[in-house]
């Protein structure tokens, strides 16, 4: 669409970033364009409206963004899913391995109740393991979760195929390859 087509080309790819190799997927260019950003924003609002949604659980840091935004315009609640170590609570933790060693997403104990709807959001899928751990924590905390939704898709990474696998959809507005 327009607006996938808008988004895609406004993000910028950074060669080499963090490491040789790598090509980064920076969307702060589609934050500081209002307009572009609206439209961003926009695309989850209207498919989640008619939802009947609890909550938005987004995933330490960009997901926030978005998350908190979507969340606003939707009058729904914000949890976070954040990084070990941050969160004050009393917390449960998902483990997951990455390319080399392994990272922790916690949330807090209390911020899902059993059967909850709930919309996991986040920046990019790549491995999928952010989102998959993310998901399971969900899940442990006895949330329905409706859905994952991401801006970008990487496929060849293998995540995207890895989330539907567990059974949990998966929206993404745009891939690159
Ligand atoms: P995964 O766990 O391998 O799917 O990596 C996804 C996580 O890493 C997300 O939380 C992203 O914010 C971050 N990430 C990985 N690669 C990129 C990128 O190219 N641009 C922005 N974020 C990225």
């Amino acid at each position: 669409t327009d607006t996938s087509d808008l988004i895609r080309r406004t993000i910028r790819s950074v060669p080499d970033w963090p490491q040789p190799g790598v090509t980064f997927r920076d969307i702060t260019p589609v934050l500081q364009d209002p307009h572009t950003f609206r439209r961003l924003i926009d695309v989850f609002v209207y498919r989640y409206m008619r939802q009947r949604l609890d909550l938005v659980a987004c995933v330490d840091a960009r997901g926030f963004i978005i998350g908190s935004a979507l969340a606003y315009e939707l009058n729904l609640g914000f949890v976070p899913v954040r990084k070990r170590g941050k969160l004050p609570f009393d917390t449960v933790s998902e483990e997951f391995v990455l390319e080399y060693g392994s990272a922790t997403v916690e949330m807090h104990t209390d911020s899902v109740r059993p059967g909850q709807r709930v919309l996991l959001v986040d920046d990019l899928i790549a491995t999928g393991g952010t989102m998959t751990a993310a998901i399971k924590l969900l899940q442990r905390l006895g949330a329905n979760v409706l859905e994952a939704a991401a801006i970008i898709d990487l496929p060849e990474l293998g995540g995207s195929k890895l989330i539907r696998d567990t059974g949990t959809p998966l929206f993404t507005i745009c891939q690159f390859l």
